[in-house]
């Protein structure tokens, strides 16, 4: 495989003769799928530091009972890897794990992943243009810095007055306990969404009894999950444009749904009919099917793909308590209404903390700030993935990136291609960063703009990944003042209800002498500066 060099860019510029290195924080589907990458456009000194014992990210840590994707197989994978093999129109979580590792083996990737290591701060030196790493096995060093920290790979844990003194074992979903037998036991799951709606229906036939505490009810649709057999992994195999046309026939579905929850509203009449017949097919308690109906609008959560989740609720050795939690006791729950719950296990289904995007990474940048204090106000990001000040760092599955439909493989693949593009312009020995914030922050002028007038609808634009080549770079970056906003409007709709904080108008920017990002916009790469 070709080395890519700091000579091999071609652009006039007379750098060193040494290959880029590039250090990718997390072995997920973002990471592996950036080193494969990379591999496959001629890097070869790539580091990829890993905090868990094995690759897989959310596949490697959340082996919870009924684990499986939520968008059909053909398109949760690589589009340059498609597995025609999968089991299942839905593959379980050990299947994907599995996907991911084989992927890393066939492309050499996996003896460049550093298991077990985590990665507590990244600096950007300014003297010398590389990033510096403090790992918990010493320091690295790498021209080229990519996070691929998940959004989902840090557990939330809710502050429930009374958890620590539970006394039988209480654990996150994402830190399942194989070593506690469940059979026969009364079992307490907390919370309603998508790992819920998965390991509810997964461990009712074994548990004696199931309480399953819900804050606030989501829509769900049908799944319609089946096994693929072997003859149907043989045509799919032998006829691969088959399983193409599946993913894009999936791929245009999805965008119906983000179009529904977006633009066109007038379709999610039939999508709420499918939802609401869902319920009232399982349920024929009315008091049941009222508090599993949601009162917010379909999209404001995301949608979520289910079979089994309300014939679950129904089964007699199941309630759904839709009281609030006041306390958690020794030997249970305490509700609202003073009612008490005893439960001998205490599963939280309670989901991750999704704004924190790297932490507890910290990154510096090239001013001292750290990405923290940078995000303080909003955690932004050029097509989601490049940060002023912050030069060659990429971000992977970044800030607005995460749809409320569709899969988030394919918007890692779409931002993937950023580092290989953008890596090659990189020159060994000089700071270089690519700082396009002006559109970076009309980007969120939109969706704050969106948000307020449908607060179900946010649009995401990532897709437009600067392209490799010097002729359509240049065009692209002419074309980009004139798409900043149009892109932006046109990029494939992508609904998720956002909480966006306030952030202060041009007036009130230019009032407290902050400066105006928008005069940023522009690529704009930093004093070459030679060192060797
Ligand atoms: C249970 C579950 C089911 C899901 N199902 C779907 C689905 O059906 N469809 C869909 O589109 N999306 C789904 N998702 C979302 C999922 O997050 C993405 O699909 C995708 O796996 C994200 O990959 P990633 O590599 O960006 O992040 P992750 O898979 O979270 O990987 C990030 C990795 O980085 C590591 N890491 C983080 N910080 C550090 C550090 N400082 N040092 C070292 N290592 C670090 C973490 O340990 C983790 O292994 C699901 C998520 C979960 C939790």
């Amino acid at each position: 495989m070709r080395e890519v060099t700091a000579s091999a860019v071609g652009n006039g510029y007379r750098a060193p003769d040494r290959p880029r290195s590039v250090a990718i924080v997390g072995g997920g589907f973002g990471g592996v799928g950036a080193a494969v990458m990379l591999r496959r456009a001629g890097y070869e000194d790539i580091a990829v530091f890993e905090r868990g014992e094995r690759v897989g990210g959310v596949w490697h840590h959340n082996t919870y009972p009924g684990a499986a994707c939520d968008v059909p197989s053909h398109l949760y994978e690589f589009s340059f890897a498609p597995n025609p093999r999968w089991s299942r129109r839905y593959a379980p979580q050990a299947e994907i794990q599995s996907y991911l590792e084989q992927l890393a083996r066939r492309h050499g990737v996996l003896e460049r992943i550093r298991t077990s290591t985590e990665v507590t701060r990244a600096s950007w030196d300014q003297a010398r243009s590389r990033w510096t790493l403090q790992t918990s096995a010493g320091s690295h060093e790498a021209d080229v810095l990519i996070t691929a920290c998940g959004q989902l790979s840090v557990p939330a844990t809710p502050k429930l007055p009374g958890l620590e003194d539970f006394e039988g074992p209480a654990f996150h979903t994402a830190r399942w306990r194989h070593d506690v037998d469940l059979a026969g036991k009364r079992v307490a799951v907390v919370g309603t969404g998508c790992s819920a709606i998965q390991v509810v229906p997964a461990i009712q036939p074994l548990v004696a009894h199931l309480d399953v505490y819900q804050r606030s009810p989501g829509w769900t649709f049908p799944k319609l999950d089946f096994a693929y057999g072997e003859r149907a992994q043989r045509v799919f195999e032998r006829f691969p444009f088959l399983q193409r046309l599946d993913r894009a026939a999936i791929f245009a579905f999805m965008e119906l749904g983000a179009a529904a929850m977006t633009s066109q509203r007038w379709l999610l009449a039939p999508f709420r009919a499918i939802a609401r017949g869902q319920i009232t097919k399982a349920i024929d308690d009315p008091e049941l099917r009222r508090k599993v109906t949601p009162s917010d609008e379909l999209g404001c959560k995301r949608l979520m793909l289910t079979d089994e989740w309300y014939p679950a609720l129904a089964r007699p050795n199941v309630a759904l308590i839709a009281e609030p939690i006041a306390e958690v006791t020794p030997t249970g729950v305490r509700t609202g209404d003073g009612a008490e719950h005893p439960a001998e296990v205490l599963v939280l289904a309670t989901g991750f903390k999704t704004h924190g995007f790297v932490a507890p990474m910290e990154i510096v940048g090239a001013h001292g700030r750290t990405l923290a204090q940078e995000w303080a106000q909003l955690p932004r990001a050029y097509l989601g993935m490049s940060v002023p000040d912050f030069p060659n760092m990429f971000l992977l599955y970044g800030p607005n990136t995460n749809g409320g439909t569709g899969s988030v493989i394919y918007t890692i693949e779409a931002a993937d291609r950023g580092p290989a593009a953008g890596g090659r312009a990189v020159r060994p020995g000089t700071a270089h960063g690519v700082e396009r914030d002006g559109v970076a922050h009309r980007v969120h002028q939109l969706v704050r703009r969106r948000a307020r007038q449908r607060p179900q609808s946010v649009a995401v634009a990532v897709e437009r990944i600067p392209p490799p080549g010097r002729a359509r770079r240049r065009r692209y970056l002419r074309a980009e003042r004139r798409r900043g906003e149009l892109a932006t409007r046109r990029a494939p709709a992508r609904a998720r209800a956002l909480a966006l904080p306030h952030e202060p108008s041009d007036r009130r920017r230019r009032a407290r002498g902050t400066p105006n990002l928008a005069v940023r916009d522009r690529e704009r790469v930093v004093r070459d500066r030679r060192l060797d």
